[in-house]
């Protein structure tokens, strides 16, 4: 038989997603595990999007739609961002699709030629790197450390551009490190990015989950700026609507039209009843996130706690997101509950098999020597699971 394709074969699965699956089935297996790997919100997703859903399914909003989404959506959206961080959009400029990591994806695959490099800081989420191989692009991965608090510096920057770099890539706030850039370290960027004349995707999926630090939309740094960006954001963490599959771009009238020329030959389009709901959420002037804000918060805040009075382990506070990137270099080497660790991939393995608990080995992030937990989980879950770290650690 003749080979698949070469840009299939080199893509790896998604480490994040098969974590939580493997968590997923050892539990309908009836293993007692504690999963702390998928960022994904446990809250229920609010009830009056719910609600809307069922109503268009009622008035029978079941047919497709534009490929790029319902045009009251792509009017929200637009409002949403204006309201939010004040910076305007045509609805045009607006692309609604099956999720925020499908927008990833299409966003690369209308900026990238192929052999394009694409500026990505590590520690990075999963899905950038494969994305920008599926685009035919070429992965120029920048090492950052708890030194620039896993944030990539001007100077970082800089460095890593060639003539053939096209884009970097930014998470703010960092899935895997809840970091948060400030307005003048975005600023410092966006200063490289002009002078070289780069895009920037810049995936904002967690600008309503910040703890420290104000959040700062990286479009409205200035207008050249925005036409440079693409902005990519959804429904998922911040309203607690993973399974509804609705994420969005803004970008440029030229991206945003090659973007929807794609969605129409590939998705065809996001889903009609979770438009709706997503309408309702992005259009509403009640409060969604505040309680889960506050549940985060407090989460947050007794994981530090039971984190600096462990020994041999230690992380940076994280600013947003619902992450903590903890360090456990200090393990590899030691042999625990009878397993040598040699790696973060090592130590998440063993943890899961000893420890019953599942968590994201931070190779997966290209940044070896962490492991990544989420605390999109209850109190009870995160208590359990760090006494069961403990007792990990101890035997
Ligand atoms: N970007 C980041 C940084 C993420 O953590 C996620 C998590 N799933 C996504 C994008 C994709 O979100 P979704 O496809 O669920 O909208
Ligand atoms: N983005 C979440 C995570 O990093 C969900 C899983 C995924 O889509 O990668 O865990």
């Amino acid at each position: 038989m003749k080979p698949i394709s070469k840009i299939a074969k080199g893509i790896a699965p998604s480490a994040t997603v098969a974590v939580d699956s493997l968590a997923k089935q050892m539990k309908a297996d009836g293993i007692d595990v504690i999963g702390f790997g998928a960022g994904e919100p446990d809250f229920a997703t609010p009830d009056q999007v719910k609600v809307a859903a069922i109503k268009a399914i009622s008035d029978n909003q079941t047919r497709y739609t534009p490929a790029a989404g319902i045009m009251p959506l792509r009017k929200a959206i637009a409002a949403w961002m204006k309201k939010e961080y004040g910076v305007e959009y045509q609805p045009s400029q607006i692309c609604v699709t099956s999720g925020a990591k499908h927008n990833v994806f299409v966003a690369l695959q209308a900026i990238c030629n192929p052999g394009d490099e694409v500026i990505l800081p590590a520690p990075y989420w999963v899905s950038y790197e494969e994305a920008i191989k599926m685009a035919g692009g070429v992965p120029t991965i920048v090492q950052t450390s708890e030194a620039t608090r896993f944030k990539l510096t001007a100077e970082m920057l800089e460095k890593a551009i060639t003539p053939n770099t096209k884009a970097v890539i930014l998470t703010n706030p960092s899935n895997p490190t809840g970091m948060l850039y400030s307005r003048q370290e975005l600023e410092a960027l966006a200063e490289v990015v002009l002078r070289h004349d780069i895009y920037v995707v810049s995936d904002e999926i967690y600008d309503q989950l910040v703890y420290v630090g104000e959040f700062t939309c990286f479009a409205t740094l200035s207008d050249e700026i925005k036409e440079r960006t693409i902005t990519i954001n959804g429904a998922s963490k911040s309203f607690a609507m993973t399974g509804w599959r609705i994420g969005f771009a803004a970008a440029n009238e030229e991206i945003s039209k090659a973007m929807a020329n794609y969605l129409s030959h590939s998705t065809g389009n996001p889903c009609s009843v979770s438009q709706y709901a997503a309408l309702e959420a992005y259009s509403t002037e009640d409060d969604l996130v505040g309680k889960m804000q506050l549940a985060y918060t407090r989460r947050r805040k007794y994981f530090l706690e039971r984190i600096a009075k462990i020994p041999g382990l230690s992380c940076l506070e994280p600013d947003g997101a619902f992450y903590i990137f903890m360090n456990i270099k200090e393990q590899i080497g030691r042999t625990i509950q009878g397993v040598k660790i040699n790696s973060s991939a090592d130590f998440a393995q063993a943890l899961l098999e000893k420890g019953l608990v599942a968590v994201v080995p931070g190779e997966a992030f290209g940044a070896p020597g962490y492991i990544r937990w989420s605390y999109a989980t209850s109190m009870e879950n995160i208590r359990e699971g760090l006494d069961r770290l403990e007792k990990f650690l101890a035997e």
